[in-house]
This record gives C-alpha cells, sequence and structure tokens, in this order.
C-alpha cells in the first residue's frame, strides 16, 4: 500500500466534505493499493473512509490470492459465491458508519450493481462523484511511475524499429498491426492496448483503424501504438512513406514535424496546458492548414491512456513537474491523407523532457 498517496487522498477527501471513497477495480485503486484486481460479475468495491483502514469487500475466492501485506492493511469482507454479496456490504457498511454518510464513487467506473447495493447498505447516503480528484491526486508522477513509463516506451520503440524495418507494399494494415502488437509482447508488454495502423487516402481520418488493405508505394502510413508496463502505458505515433509519396504529403510532413518541436519546446513547468496547444497550432496554421489540424494537441499518459491533463484550448492548467502527457500535432486532408507524429513528453523543474526517442525525419519503406 501507498502510504503518502492515501495520504493525500484523506487530505483531499476532508477538503470535498466526503466521509467516503467508495472505488471500483480501475486505475484509482491500483494507483492507491497497488491492487490490479479485473472487474467481474462478482462486485469487488474498496472502501477508504476518512480515518481507519481501506475496507475490501471482495469475493472469497479474490480474497485468498491477495498479497499478505494488503491482506493485513486492509479491512476483509469476503463472500461466498453460495452467500452471495449483500450481506458482505451491510456489514461493512454498519462497520464503518456509512447510513446517511457522504460518499464518493467514480461515476465512470461504478456499476448500477454496485450502487444499488452500496445504497441499499448504507440508507440515505449521498453520492457525490469524484473523478475530478482522484485525477488530480494522479496528475504528477513520481520516479516509480516514470521509470514504468520509461519501460513502457522502451518496449514500444524496439517493437516499432523491428516490425518497421521488414514493412514491405503487399502486406495489409492488419497484418502490420498483428506484428507489431507481437513485437511488443515479445518485447516484454504486459497488454498492448492499441495498435492503429492506416495506409494511404485513409489516414487523412485521425481514428481509422487497420483494415485489411494493401499497402502500396506512394502511400503514407500512420503508426499509432503503446505497450503497458506496470499498468503505465506508452503511447507514439509515427508516419512513414511507401516509397515515394506525393510533394504536398512531404510539405505537410516537415510542418508537422515543427509544429511536435514547437510543442515540446512550449513545455514547461509554469506553461499552462493551452499554451502547449497554441504552440503547435500556430505553426500549422501559418503553414495554411490549420483548419486540418482536427483534434487536441495531446492528453495526459500514465494509469490510463487518456487521463488528465488535456493539452487543449480552453484548458488554463498549470503544468508542473511530474505530469506526462503526449504532444501529437496532425494534418487531415480529405482524399490526400495525413500525418501525426506523437511524443511523450514529462515536465521536468528545469522544463521539459521528451521521453519518446523514435527518429521524426521521414522514414521511407
Ligand atoms: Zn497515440
Ligand atoms: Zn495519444
Amino acid at each position: 500500500m501507498i502510504e503518502s498517496r492515501l495520504q493525500r487522498l484523506m487530505v483531499l477527501q476532508s477538503a470535498q466534505f466526503l466521509d467516503c471513497v467508495a472505488l471500483m477495480p480501475g486505475p484509482n485503486l491500483r494507483y492507491l493499493t497497488g491492487l490490479t484486481m479485473h472487474v467481474s460479475e462478482r462486485p469487488t468495491l474498496a472502501l477508504f473512509p476518512r480515518q481507519g483502514p481501506p475496507t475490501l469487500i471482495l469475493p472469497v475466492l479474490e480474497a485468498q490470492s491477495l498479497p499478505t501485506d494488503l491482506r493485513s492493511e486492509m479491512q476483509l469482507f469476503p463472500y461466498s459465491d453460495e452467500q452471495g454479496p449483500q450481506d458482505a456490504f451491510q456489514v461493512a457498511a454498519a462497520a464503518l458508519g456509512l447510513a446517511g454518510k457522504r460518499i464518493g464513487v467514480e461515476f465512470l467506473q461504478m456499476r448500477v450493481m454496485e450502487l444499488r447495493r452500496l445504497e441499499q447498505a448504507a440508507p440515505d447516503c449521498q453520492i457525490l462523484a469524484i473523478e475530478a480528484f482522484l485525477q488530480e491526486l494522479r496528475s504528477c508522477k513520481d520516479a516509480s511511475e516514470l521509470e514504468q513509463m520509461r519501460r513502457a516506451i522502451h518496449i514500444t520503440e524496439d517493437a516499432l524499429l523491428t516490425t518497421m524495418d521488414r514493412v514491405c507494399p503487399g502486406q495489409t494494415e492488419e497484418e502490420i498491426a498483428a506484428e507489431l502488437r507481437m513485437a511488443m509482447l515479445r518485447a516484454g508488454a504486459e497488454e498492448v492496448p492499441f495498435v492503429l495502423v492506416v495506409a494511404g487516402p485513409r489516414t487523412a481520418s485521425p481514428h481509422a483503424g487497420p483494415s485489411s488493405r494493401p499497402v502500396e508505394p506512394g502511400d503514407v502510413l500512420i503508426v499509432d501504438c503503446g505497450a503497458v508496463s506496470g499498468g503505465y502505458t506508452a503511447d507514439i505515433t509515427r508516419t512513414f512513406a511507401i516509397g515515394e509519396v506525393p510533394p504536398e504529403l512531404k510539405r505537410v510532413y516537415e510542418v508537422v514535424r515543427a509544429a511536435n518541436e514547437a510543442g515540446r519546446a512550449a513545455v514547461r513547468p509554469g506553461a499552462t496546458a493551452q499554451e502547449v496547444d497554441r504552440a503547435t497550432r500556430r505553426v500549422i496554421t501559418e503553414a495554411g492548414y490549420g483548419e486540418y489540424f482536427v483534434h487536441r494537441t495531446g492528453h495526459g499518459l500514465g494509469l490510463e491512456v487518456h487521463e488528465p491533463p488535456y493539452i487543449v484550448e480552453g484548458n488554463a492548467e498549470v503544468l508542473q513537474p511530474g505530469m506526462a502527457f503526449t504532444v501529437e500535432p496532425g494534418v487531415y486532408i480529405p482524399g490526400l491523407g495525413g500525418v501525426r507524429i506523437e511524443d511523450d513528453v514529462v515536465v521536468t523543474s528545469a522544463g521539459v523532457e521528451t521521453l519518446t526517442t523514435y527518429p521524426r525525419e521521414l522514414r521511407s519503406l
């Protein structure tokens, strides 16, 4: 259990006048306790009272596989399949005195099943959304988190290097994606949550996924992928050329590369998230492609692939050392194609460190 993180949770809980925080398995629970359980049809719910040890309602079979240190640090309320979970909910809620209290839950994680059981066990409780302040808790990464991010990035870049060397015309986007996924797993990825490989005119759509279309000379090829290490995700995009690409796409490539560089150069403690977005957008707009840069500049990165801070106009959040996020400007021209170059950065006390190192020059395959 990570004591300092629990301390920070309690401080925030007091500030929000919350008597208890109820968490489902997911990134926030992992962050606070190290628990990596998955959501299943058998409810698991962790309760963090403002004082006293965290409490865990869980299936008996999960309780048996809990690490011993967690077993001693948490108050456990296991239930068997025969008993069902409701008694465990009742006893835990009574032990914590939750009736009529203010309970914070994650609206994006909790299911109706857990919510109903909790409300039944804690009559007249008030349920409040806590996403915003839990994410705030996670926004500055410590050294151990950055180490995992570096490892995730290393695995991803290693796999990209070996896979892209072997790409040739005739291979389909899906085949390239499958090889890249396999290479990341071989290099030690715990999971590979996403691999986007898109070529040719479909690159004009920023969210297109891999298809069975073979890549052809003259195509641009966008590869966007990330491996997970210790729960932390890498997120990198590179755009390649298959043989010789149209001159306009080469021009667009250099504009996006300059925008990526300008965005990273704008990162420093004290700058705001929107200033980074303005820095990339200025380069692209001045080159005449502003209307084709159709998404925000980036997003925070950590236990989730998308988390705060969002690097977008309108976000005046001040950047602080330890914040990790992507810088990923792109230009997408219908009928012609798209270019995106995405790097992962962390704010340092002196400025910025770019964690991704894969070359940014246009590589022809
Ligand atoms: Zn990405
Ligand atoms: Zn991204």
